[in-house]
């Protein structure tokens, strides 16, 4: 028997973007609950509903260097999950912005349209349609799969947050994009697009995990849903989830889900 916990959430939203707690909330749950470590990622400008405004990174940044300033047991950083959305591989930041960041994560999200808005909304339909008959079209699956390739290797990015949620990509070769990036493979604990077999499949490319909670409520930080489980049912070595911690505990406590529960 064996407790696992998060030793630090590097996805996790505020106000910012369409999160429902501040910078401060997601600080105060991340100390009770132990964290190390806390990133703030909310949605990159790029995104038409959900976006950060531009205007309002330097907020940001001043708010997460206040709040490392006052509380010196976690260290906060500020990063963004920015979009995928060009076929290019740009992402919604602009050069100069990116040194007001710690980290960028990315990921694919309908609402976000780059450089070529024609393109991406007609892909965000057919994935919408797609997901919604369950069934995806070869042609499909390679658009998407050229988008997030092109964004791994265009960009320096710390996480791929949620492959193949929204969008199906052919797993193998995102992988092994991001192995060859060093580019984190994440495990979403609030959304699905994985099975166990695109687990495995992933870590024999190399890869290495990234549990993110992507908290959109202060609660919800530091939570790592049903991600342990599934990495479990698939059989990875769970060392190569970055930022999961096991706990012997020698008792026979009760298996269940969630941040800090037992897990067998
Ligand atoms: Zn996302
Ligand atoms: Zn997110």
């Amino acid at each position: 028997m064996a407790r696992y916990r998060l030793a630090f959430d590097l996805h996790t939203h505020t106000v910012f973007s369409h999160g429902k707690g501040t910078i401060e909330d997601n600080v105060a749950v991340a100390r009770e609950k132990g964290l190390k470590r806390l990133g703030i990622s909310d949605h990159g400008p790029g995104h038409a509903l959900y976006g950060v405004r531009r205007g309002r990174f330097a907020e940001m940044r001043a708010e997460v260097d206040r709040l490392n300033r006052l509380y010196p047991d976690i260290e906060i950083s500020l990063g963004l999950e920015a979009n995928i959305a060009s076929p290019s591989g740009r992402l919604d930041l602009e050069g100069g912005e990116l040194a007001m960041f710690d980290y960028v994560m990315a990921g694919y999200h309908f609402g976000a349209f780059g450089e070529a808005p024609l393109y991406a909304a007609s892909l965000a339909v057919r994935n919408w349609i797609g997901g919604i008959a369950g069934r995806w079209g070869r042609k499909l699956v390679a658009a998407n799969t050229d988008l997030v390739e092109k964004a791994i290797y265009e960009n320096r990015i710390f996480a791929l947050t949620h492959p193949g949620d929204k969008g199906a990509v052919d797993i193998e070769a995102v992988a092994r994009a991001c192995a060859a990036r060093g580019v984190l493979f994440e495990l979403n604990a609030a959304h699905g697009g994985l099975s166990e077999g695109d687990l495995a499949l992933a870590a024999r490319c190399g890869v290495r995990f990234l549990i993110g909670s992507d908290a959109h409520s202060p609660e919800r930080v530091g939570e790592f849903g049903g991600a342990v489980g599934l990495a479990l049912r698939a059989g990875i070595d769970l060392g190569r989830i970055v930022n999961l911690v096991e706990e012997d505990t020698g008792d026979g406590a009760e298996g269940g889900e969630g941040a800090g529960k037992w897990m067998s």
